[in-house]
């Protein structure tokens, strides 16, 4: 069991630095992630994009900005679970809470703050008979640790930059000992410096390139042993493989959060803007997550929505203590 003061669900920039401001109050956070790395959209969506919006910042890429709201935080030292989605939450007589992961990882707090923006991005699964029945057991929907591959033959599909990527990645540093990259089409989605490589590779006869076709089957006794790659020309063909990994994107959705019995509003959590708490004590809302009039799902606001909530989380979790803003310019950042 993970204990903690604050178990903050998304490591997007609103969870990030809602970190910090809690670490300011002495209280600990640990963030749970579905994604394998922080930065919520930000990093999965748009970290090479400038950002012009942020206060002091007349510019700053996404990616950047969660690089500095992870070094601003560090201090702190916060926990986390990334890769593991929060499914599952029970409030325990004492009115903490233990929200368990969809691995089974368990943790437990007096506070939670959802910071879960549009929601778990779940992989966009191929039609394909059986898939499901081999995830973990060789087929993967996202790549966490390359090093997992070292050794294997891979098969990837998908035309965007995720798909080409990794098919470079595993090829160039020579981590897996065969890849084969499946794409629909003969034209890829991708940086053009990208396709242009995995062409390369391909022609030097390192990137099994298989374009027009698609991946319509899997099979194996208990783990992935082989894919059936459907050629519009050519038919259906058999690739032998250890790992089918399929990289179609990432579809946001709120899921079982949805069921734990906040109020909901158009796929988002209604707040209380006094301090950003759900209609269940002890649980808050704050990011692109929740919902109240004149919302603006900005990251600014976010960092407001966070700063509001620890100041009620410290009320609830020390009732007895009297909290006095302090300035950072006096007190300094005092870590753990
Ligand atoms: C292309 C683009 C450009 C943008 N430009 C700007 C801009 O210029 N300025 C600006 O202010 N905003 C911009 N935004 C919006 C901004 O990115 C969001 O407001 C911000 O990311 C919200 O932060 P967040 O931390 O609330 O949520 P997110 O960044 O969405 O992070 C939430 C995290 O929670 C995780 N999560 C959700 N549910 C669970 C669960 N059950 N278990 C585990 N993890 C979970 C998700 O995996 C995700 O990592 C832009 C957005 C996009 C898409």
């Amino acid at each position: 069991m993970i204990e903690t003061d604050i178990i903050i669900i998304g490591a997007g920039p609103v969870g990030l630095f809602t970190i910090f401001e809690a670490g300011l109050l002495k209280l600990k956070c640990h963030l749970i992630d579905s994604l394998p790395q922080p930065g919520g959209q930000c990093s999965e969506i748009y970290p090479k994009k400038p950002i012009y919006d942020i206060p002091g910042f007349p510019s700053i890429l996404a990616g950047e900005l969660i690089t500095n709201l992870e070094e601003q935080a560090a201090p702190f030292k916060p926990g986390y679970t990334l890769g593991e989605a929060a499914v599952d939450i029970e409030k325990l007589e004492d009115e903490s809470f233990i929200v368990t992961t969809n691995k089974g990882t368990k943790h437990h707090a007096p506070i939670v703050m959802i910071a879960g923006g549009l929601g778990v991005f779940e992989p966009r699964k191929p039609p394909i008979e059986n898939l499901e029945s081999y995830e973990d057991h060789g087929v993967e929907y996202i790549i966490k640790d390359p090093e997992f591959y070292r050794g294997k033959r891979c098969v990837i599909a998908g035309g965007g930059d995720s798909a080409l990527d990794w098919a470079i990645f595993l090829t160039e540093n020579k981590i897996a000992t065969e890849v084969s990259l499946v794409h629909r089409r003969s034209s890829f989605r991708g940086h053009l410096d990208s396709v242009q490589k995995v062409m390369d590779l391909a022609d030097t006869g390192k990137i099994n390139l298989i374009t027009e076709a698609e991946v319509v089957g899997v099979g194996g006794d208990g783990k992935i042993e082989n894919v059936t790659v459907k050629h519009k020309a050519d038919g259906e063909k058999i690739v032998e493989t250890d790992h089918f990994i399929p990289l179609f994107g990432l579809k946001p959705s709120l899921g079982p959060i949805a069921n734990w019995g906040l109020e909901i509003e158009k796929n988002a959590i209604k707040v209380d803007t006094l301090d950003y708490s759900t209609n269940i004590p002890g649980i808050y809302a704050i990011g692109d997550v929740n919902t109240y009039t004149n919302k603006l799902k900005l990251i600014l606001c976010g960092f407001h929505e966070g700063t509001l909530a620890v100041q009620s989380a410290f009320a609830r979790i020390h009732p007895e203590k009297k909290n006095v803003l302090k300035y950072t310019t006096v007190n300094g950042v005092q870590g753990f």
